[in-house]
């Protein structure tokens, strides 16, 4: 049954309970002329069907006064002590009363105790003799989500643009320095490496888009940290040894947590990454695997220049840079923080950052562990791996 087809069974529910509202209410009128004690106001039917709808719902007779509505319409601040409070809602329903058409908005309303506004949408159809019932739906977490997705699409064609444009400058700049090798040779050297952080960047948004769109759970397994640290730590020592970095490791051996292999490599891996891109040369970078307060907890501890205070929120934000210019020095994307922030969320834990001005930073991943080793182990015997993957 299609949503629209169960709304039109509960309209039609919640209309007929109403009728009886008003059936009861003209009896109770005349019963009260009579010295008859009034009939209940609200028969039980109407209350329980506007309790289960999802959209806040409620319903105004003629003088304005709510004559039933839903839990939610009072929860969420549109109904006190049984009127109707919001303005824009009052304007809309006295329309409908006056002409009989059903209508639609869309509407910005102001949030209780200020905040930011919240987005509804409202149908407002007329009832019997001159109710009028109101269906309220949140749409605020839509328009979020909506205005997230817009901007991300601002920040990916701004993001691209910028080495595509610096490749095509420096192809220009090979054409002018024909006839000087050392001229061709430098520029062939920076298209190489604007191409390949061209790549990177193409890499880290489809990585990102494909966490949001994914639930990474669905096809998990246990995963033994050890083997996560291990291959991040693998696929890292070129960079530090090319700054001469020592790169330590210090895990317990069963420690287990069900999840994606290669994703938490991913996760581990940007943030060793980091912590040797943003440490001078010849310092030591430490990654770390314990059990803390029943959770697997996975640290990397670098003697870098440290994050400030104020920029540590934001990091984990998409492209945020803390010094564009030089995380571009050092390839960065500004990607690999919201990625291991992604990854982390998406197996059920989360990534923090403790970190201290010119003294270094400490980022660590918590993980929901997976309780028996043996059994995950088991488990893992009878869970296929694709073949090529870590064991
Ligand atoms: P980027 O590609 O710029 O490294 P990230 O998302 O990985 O993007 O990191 C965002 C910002 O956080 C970086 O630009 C940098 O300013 C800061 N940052 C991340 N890790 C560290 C670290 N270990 N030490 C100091 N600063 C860091």
């Amino acid at each position: 049954m299609t949503t629209a087809a169960i709304l039109g069974g509960c309209v039609g529910i919640v209309l007929g309970s109403v009728s009886v509202v008003s059936l009861r209410l003209s009896e109770r009128e005349q019963r009260g002329l009579h010295g008859m004690p009034p009939p209940p106001d609200i028969p039980d039917g109407a209350s329980t069907i506007l309790a289960v709808l999802s959209s806040s719902a409620l319903v105004l007779d003629a003088a304005e006064r709510v004559v039933n509505n839903s839990p939610t319409a009072v929860a969420d601040g549109f109904v006190v002590d049984g009127r109707l409070v919001v303005p824009e809602l009052v304007e809309l329903s006295r329309a409908v009363r006056r002409d009989g058409v059903i209508r639609e908005r869309e509407l910005e309303l102001p949030r209780g105790r200020g905040g930011p506004p919240i987005y509804v949408h409202v149908r407002a159809a007329p009832i019997l003799d001159a109710h009028v019932l109101l269906l309220i739906d949140d749409h605020t977490q839509v328009r979020r989500v909506e205005e997230v997705r817009r901007d991300f699409v601002v920040n990916v064609s701004h993001e691209l643009k910028t080495p595509v444009g610096g490749l095509s400058l420096l192809a220009e700049a090979i054409m002018d320095a024909k006839g000087d090798p050392e001229a061709t040779d430098h520029f062939a050297h920076r298209m190489q490496l604007e191409s390949a952080r061209l790549g990177k960047l193409i890499k880290e948004i489809v990585d990102l888009s494909q966490l949001q769109s994914q639930d990474v759970l669905a096809g998990a397994e246990p995963v033994r940290i050890a083997d996560v640290v291990a291959e991040a730590i693998e696929v890292s020592l070129i960079e530090a040894r090319a700054k001469d970095i020592a790169l330590t490791a210090r895990c317990a051996p069963d420690m287990w947590v069900r999840g994606d292999f290669g994703l938490l490599v991913t996760a581990v891996r940007n943030l060793v990454g980091n912590a040797i891109a943003y440490s001078p040369n010849a310092t030591e970078v430490a990654v770390g695997a314990e059990v803390t307060d029943d959770e697997a907890s996975i640290t990397v501890t670098d003697r870098g220049r440290g994050i400030p205070a104020a920029e540590q929120e934001r990091i984990f934000e998409r492209f945020y840079r803390g010094d564009a210019a030089r995380s571009r020095s050092t390839g960065g994307t500004g990607l690999g923080l919201a990625i291991v922030k992604h990854i982390c969320t998406n197996h059920g834990g989360q990534v923090s950052v403790w970190s201290q001005e010119g003294h270094g930073s400490t980022f660590t991943i918590t993980l929901p562990l997976l309780a028996h080793p043996q059994h995950a182990a088991a488990e893992s015997s009878r869970v296929p791996r694709p073949e090529g993957s870590a064991a």
